[in-house]
């Protein structure tokens, strides 16, 4: 099937909606189109593009960011986050908590630039390409599209630097964080697709301690039974006790496989037969709850019922 154009078009539509008014149709392109884009300290719109956004935080953005301001992951969480959701999912996801002044100002900005610019998230990397449809696929060909977006302020248009769309990602970094981000993208670009889905509270909950908070994750992993549930050799676990950029490449592994049944992971026998003894136990407290409850109510007297229905109203 060649690419989707009136999935294409009905997203555009969603983009140009939430976008700011100033907005120019946006405009298609592939990772071979040419671009032509600068941007640096002494443009005329230095900074214009810090306030006023919506960034919502991809896993390795917050590593990245906790990191760089030397918090631990709970501190970031409180301290510049709010929290969300992913649009057109029930995922909570948390967006960076802007400054409560009039232009609603990027934490992290100065009239000098951005003050984490090294470790800046992926959104500030991708513009002026719109994050909503970066990984919009063809699956015809194979091929991502991208759009770029022209904002009225943005004078980096103007330029005469010309870039491919690869190049572009290159310069500023986004392969690696797309690459890093890999399996929670594909996680949330499925639980879009899949938009009438409805999910547990429970895998809400692990998809948000996995997407924000590694410390909660290797708490999880290392303080509960999940090591005795999965076969995971040695050497592994001893990479993710120490690395801690490794627990995150695992943490979104285990969530693509704990939310989608993808990849590696192999569920250990005898925690199979734990989770079956469990069921059956639950199930049979349930039905064993609910015959108590029937012979307690047979064993009444029409009048018994009738009083204990009258004292309850
Ligand atoms: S993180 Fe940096 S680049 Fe991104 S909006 Fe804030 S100041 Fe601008
Ligand atoms: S508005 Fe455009 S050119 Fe100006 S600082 Fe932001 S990205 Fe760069």
């Amino acid at each position: 099937m060649d690419f989707d154009q009136r999935e294409f078009e009905k997203k555009m539509k969603d983009v140009r909606e939430k976008l700011q008014e100033s907005v120019v149709v946006p405009e298609q392109l592939k990772r071979t189109d040419r671009m032509k884009f600068r941007c640096y300290p002494g443009i005329g719109c230095f900074t214009k593009c810090c306030s006023g956004i919506r960034i919502n935080l991809t896993p390795y953005d917050i590593f990245r960011l906790k990191n760089s301001l030397g918090l631990s992951a709970h501190d970031f969480l409180m301290k510049h986050t709010v929290p969300g959701s992913i649009d057109g999912t029930p995922l909570p996801v948390v967006i960076l908590k802007m400054q409560d002044d009039e232009i609603k100002s990027c934490p992290f900005v100065t009239p000098e630039g951005c003050t984490v610019y090294s470790d800046r998230p992926v959104t500030c990397r991708y513009y002026p390409l719109g994050m909503a449809l970066m990984k919009t696929h063809n699956k015809g060909t194979g091929e991502d599209f991208f759009i770029k977006i022209k904002e009225d302020h943005c004078l980096g248009h103007n330029e005469t630097k010309e870039w491919t769309i690869d190049e572009w990602r290159a310069d500023q970094e986004s392969d690696l964080y797309d690459e890093m981000n890999n399996d929670w993208m594909e996680v949330v670009l499925k639980a879009k697709t899949l938009g009438f889905v409805e999910f547990g509270q429970k895998s809400l909950d692990l998809f948000f301690m996995v997407s924000s908070n590694l410390d909660m994750f290797r708490d999880f992993v290392f303080n509960s039974k999940f090591l005795e549930s999965y076969e995971i050799g040695p050497e592994v676990i001893e990479k993710i006790r120490e690395d801690e950029l490794e627990l995150l490449k695992f943490s979104l592994k285990w969530l693509r496989f704990t939310m989608f049944g993808e990849g590696d992971f192999m569920v250990r026998e005898d925690a199979k037969n734990q989770a079956r003894e469990r069921l059956l136990a639950a199930k049979e407290a349930s039905l064993k709850e609910r015959r108590e409850r029937e012979e307690k109510l047979l064993s009444k007297t029409p009048e018994e019922v009738l009083k204990e229905a009258d004292g309850e109203e």
